[in-house]
C-alpha cells in the first residue's frame, strides 16, 4: 500500500466575486447575464486616459471578510501590477495586491470527525478579474465580452494546511458558509463567482520539506475539488514510487475521465513583472472603519452551530445542516418565533421531511409560519405526524395553510376521550379471551387492541389517547 507511505499537503486559493453593484476601479455595473460588453466604461477597455477610482464598498467588504476569518487588517496596503497577455485583459495587467495585502495571519476552524483544526490563511488580497473569451462554433471565432472585467474578487489563500481531500472539501465549504454569512459572496462554483485552485504534493511521513506542488484549476464544484486532489494524490505516489519526479506545473481537472492533464509549467512570481500600481495611493483604512466593521460582523455558521447544540439541544449534524446557507438558519430560527414546542423537533422536520421535499422538487411554499402552526398541531394531537407529512406535501406545492389542508382532507384525529372510549370499550367486550389472556400475562396483546381501536376509528384516533385508556382498562 505504497499510498499509506505518504502525507497529503494541500493548500487552496479561493477567488470569491464580491457582491458590489459595481466594478472594482470603475462606475460600471457588476450585474450578471447582461447583453455581452454592456457593462464596460472606458476603463473595462483600457481606452487610453482612463484612470481607476477605488470603490469604497471592495474595501468594507475585505474588511468584513478579514475580521470574520481572524486576520490581521492592514492599515495600510499596497496594489500592484500583475503583467500577461490575454485576449479577455486588455490592459495587459491586472490590478492586485502583492507584496501588501489588506489582510493577513488569520484562520480558520472547521469541524472534522476529529473534532475541530484550525486551517491557517495566509493572506486575504483584493484584486480585479478578467473579462472572459466566449468560443462561439457557430460564428467560427473567439469573442471577447469585457463585462467582467474589473469585477472585485477577493482572493483568500490558505496554508498548507489541509492534510486530505475531504479535509480540504470541508475547508472550503466551511469558508463558502463564511462568507455567505457575511453577504460578501454567493457562493455559486458553478457560475464560478465562487472559485478555487488546490495546490497539491505529498511526502514520506515523518519527511521535514514539503514535496513539489501541482495547482489544480477547473474544479467548479465541492465533487470535483475533492475527486481532482484525489487523482492528484495517486498521480504523485505513482510517479515518486516509480523513480521519477513530480514537476512544478499547473494541471486542468477533467471530470469526465477523472483525470489531470498538464496545463502549463508553473509560473514564477517574477515571471509576472510586479510592480506598483503608479494610478493609486497606498489604500488606507482608519482604525475607526476596522472597529466598526467588527462591530457590525454577523454571528458566523460556527457560533450558530455551537449556539444550536448548546441552547437548542440539537444534534451536531443538524446544526451544521441549519447554518450551510443563512436561509436556512434564518427560517429555522424564523419557526422558532412561531413554535413553542421542542426546537429539536422543528430542526427534526427540516432536516427530514421538508429537506426530501426541497430535493425532490425545489424551494416549495412552505413557509416558517405554516412549519410552526403543523407542528404544534402534532404536539396538540391534532393530527397524527404520518397526516403531518401529507400535509407537508400539499403546502410545499399549493402554500395553502395547514389548517385548510387538514380540514379539506379530514386529517383531523379524534381526541375527544368520551368517543374514543366508547370504542375502546367495545373492543374489549368483543375480545374477552385476548383480555383474560391480556391480564394473565400476555402484554404483547396490547397491540392487538390498538390496531382493534384504530381500525374501527379508520385511522383517526389519537394513538396516545387510545393507548392511555387501553391500558386503563385492562390493569383495572
Ligand atoms: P503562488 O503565489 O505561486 O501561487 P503561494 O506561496 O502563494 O504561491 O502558495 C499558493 C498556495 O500553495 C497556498 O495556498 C499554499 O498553501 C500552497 N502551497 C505552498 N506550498 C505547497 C506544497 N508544498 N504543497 C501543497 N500546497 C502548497
Ligand atoms: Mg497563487
Amino acid at each position: 500500500m505504497p499510498r499509506a507511505d505518504f502525507q497529503p499537503v494541500i493548500g487552496l486559493e479561493v477567488h470569491a466575486q464580491l457582491l458590489t453593484r459595481t466594478k472594482l476601479f470603475s462606475r460600471a455595473s457588476t450585474s450578471f447575464g447582461a447583453e455581452p460588453n454592456a457593462n464596460t466604461l472606458p476603463l473595462c477597455l483600457a481606452l487610453p486616459g482612463s484612470l481607476p477610482v477605488l470603490n469604497a464598498a471592495v474595501v468594507e467588504l475585505a474588511i468584513r471578510t478579514g475580521l470574520a476569518l481572524d486576520c490581521t487588517v492592514n492599515e495600510v496596503s499596497e496594489w500592484s501590477r500583475k503583467h500577461y497577455f490575454y485576449a479577455d485583459l486588455p490592459k495587459g495587467f491586472q490590478i492586485t495586491q502583492y507584496e501588501h495585502p489588506i489582510c493577513e495571519h488569520g484562520g480558520l476552524d472547521v469541524a472534522l470527525p476529529g473534532g475541530d483544526k484550525r486551517i491557517r490563511i495566509s493572506r486575504i488580497h483584493i484584486e480585479e478579474d478578467a473579462g472572459k473569451s466566449v468560443h462561439d462554433g457557430a460564428a467560427g471565432a473567439s469573442l471577447i465580452d469585457l463585462n467582467r472585467a474589473g469585477t472585485p474578487l477577493l482572493e483568500i489563500v490558505s496554508e498548507p494546511d489541509l492534510r486530505s481531500a475531504e479535509e480540504a472539501a470541508e475547508y472550503l465549504r466551511t469558508l463558502r458558509g463564511v462568507l455567505l454569512a457575511l453577504g460578501v459572496n454567493d457562493g455559486n462554483l458553478e457560475e464560478g463567482s465562487f472559485r478555487c485552485d488546490a495546490n497539491v504534493s505529498v511526502m514520506r511521513h515523518g519527511a521535514t520539506a514539503y514535496g513539489t506542488r501541482v495547482e489544480l484549476k477547473n474544479l467548479n464544484s465541492f465533487r470535483f475539488v475533492q475527486a481532482a486532489i484525489e487523482v492528484e494524490i495517486d498521480r504523485h505516489v505513482e510517479l515518486i514510487e516509480s523513480g521519477g519526479a513530480v514537476e512544478q506545473e499547473t494541471r486542468l481537472y477533467d471530470p469526465d475521465r477523472n483525470e489531470t492533464k498538464a496545463m502549463r509549467s508553473k509560473e514564477d512570481a517574477h515571471d509576472y513583472r510586479y510592480f506598483p500600481e503608479p494610478d493609486l495611493p497606498p489604500l488606507v483604512v482608519s482604525a475607526e472603519a476596522i472597529a466598526a466593521a467588527r462591530a457590525a460582523l454577523p454571528e458566523l455558521p460556527r457560533a450558530k452551530q455551537r449556539r444550536y447544540v448548546s441552547a437548542l439541544g440539537l444534534s451536531e449534524a443538524d446544526a451544521r445542516f441549519l447554518t450551510q446557507e443563512p436561509g436556512s438558519s434564518a427560517f429555522f430560527e424564523a419557526v422558532l418565533q412561531h413554535y413553542r414546542g421542542e426546537a429539536k423537533k422543528a430542526a427534526n422536520w427540516m432536516t427530514g421531511e421538508l429537506a426530501r421535499l426541497r430535493n425532490a422538487s425545489g424551494e416549495g411554499r412552505v413557509t416558517p409560519g405554516a412549519l410552526a402552526e403543523l407542528l404544534t398541531a402534532v404536539d396538540q394531537g391534532r393530527i397524527s405526524s404520518n397526516a403531518a407529512k401529507e400535509v407537508l406535501g400539499v403546502v410545499h406545492q399549493s402554500g395553502e395553510a395547514p389548517s385548510a389542508v387538514i380540514a379539506a382532507r379530514g386529517l383531523e384525529q379524534v381526541s375527544d376521550t368520551g368517543a374514543i372510549e366508547k370504542v375502546v370499550d367495545e373492543v374489549l367486550a368483543k375480545n374477552a379471551a385476548d383480555v383474560a389472556a391480556y391480564r394473565g400475562g400476555n402484554q404483547k396483546l396490547l397491540g392487538h387492541f390498538m390496531g382493534q381501536v384504530m381500525k374501527a376509528m379508520k385511522g383517526k384516533g389519537n394513538p396516545q389517547l387510545a393507548s392511555e385508556l387501553l391500558k386503563k382498562k385492562l390493569g383495572g
